[in-house]
């Protein structure tokens, strides 16, 4: 079976939509939704694009600030202040990887909490820890919805997540152990000192591949009738394609469907989703403070 994140998100987007137009209707506001993006790397500026777009698409207001590429911390941090200032502003993002000359961990953490709708600050992720609400990050979010609307069983299954970045893996690991309708596994997280790793994958009921290494879950590494995420999303060089190059997970598609149960493609599967979890948290983020 398929993991249609493309159309999963659809549906996601319309329920959101119509939730938006009550809102407007019972004479309240839009979110909204101030995005910040500092110089002008391809994929960032893909990603902030798509995010823009979906806000329209819902109803949802939108901000995009444009910074340069040699913006300095303390300009990005007076930025970050203004819009937590700002009553009109549920949400704010920062499109990562930063300049270089920027701590991205400063200016996640300068983001006020209640409207850290990435949900990467050490608040919102300490609450996700302790299972309290909180803003979930948008990629486990995501991947968390896809499970629910495919009713996929998780409950003491195995589940491998190969990665443990703060923005995929380790959040991801924490969802799937947490007592939660699509929680309840046990367990296994891998990074680049796992020994053994395709062993533990083979033992997996579900896998999480969020590496970012194209192709690197072979057929071989996967028991059959396994569930399997696909994180990864690599700009693979190809002349024939129109923009020159082609996106690729961190699954040997062709090799793994053909024993998993169910599977995301690349692209069409956590990607969506993930932008589908951005805006349920920017509506998350709207009623907690307007209380509605
Ligand atoms: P990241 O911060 O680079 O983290 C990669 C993780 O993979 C690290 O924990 C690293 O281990 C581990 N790793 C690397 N090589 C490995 C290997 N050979 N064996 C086992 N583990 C290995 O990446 P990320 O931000 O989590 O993103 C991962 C991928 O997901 C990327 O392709 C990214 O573009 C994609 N992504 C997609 C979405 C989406 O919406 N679909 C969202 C976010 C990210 P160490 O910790 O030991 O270095």
């Amino acid at each position: 079976m398929l993991l249609d994140g493309k159309q999963v998100s659809q549906v996601v987007k319309t329920t959101l939509k119509t939730q938006t137009d009550e809102l407007l209707q019972r004479g309240k506001r839009a979110p909204h939704l101030a995005a910040v993006l500092v110089g002008n790397d391809g994929a960032s500026e893909t990603y902030v694009a798509n995010k823009v777009k979906s806000c329209a698409e819902i109803g949802f207001r939108s901000t995009l600030i444009r910074l340069d590429g040699d913006t300095s911390e303390q300009t990005l941090l007076e930025q970050i202040r203004i819009l937590n200032m700002d009553e009109a502003i549920d949400g704010i993002l920062v499109q990562l990887p930063l300049p270089k000359q920027i701590s991205e961990q400063r200016i996640i953490e300068a983001i006020s909490p209640a409207k850290d709708v990435d949900g990467f600050s050490p608040v919102s992720v300490g609450k996700l820890v302790q299972g309290l609400e909180t803003f979930v990050p948008a990629t486990p979010f995501g991947m968390m919805l896809l499970l629910e609307h495919y009713n996929i069983d998780t409950k003491g299954k195995h589940a491998v997540v190969i990665g443990r970045s703060n923005i995929v893996g380790r959040p991801m690991s924490i969802l799937l152990s947490s007592n939660l309708p699509k929680g309840n596994c046990t367990v296994t997280i891998c990074h680049s000192h796992t020994h053994n790793l395709a062993e533990i994958c083979r033992e997996a009921d579900i896998i999480v591949a969020a590496l970012g290494r194209p192709g690197f879950v072979t057929g071989d590494m996967v028991k059959e009738g396994a569930v399997v995420l696909d994180v990864g999303i690599t700009r693979v060089k190809d002349d024939t394609a129109k923009s020159g190059f082609r996106l690729k997970g961190d699954v040997n598609f062709e090799e793994v469907s053909a024993k998993a149960a169910a599977i995301t493609p690349v692209p069409g599967g956590v990607g969506p989703m993930t932008i589908v979890g951005l805006m349920k948290n920017t509506l998350d983020a709207y009623r907690r403070k307007l209380d509605t």
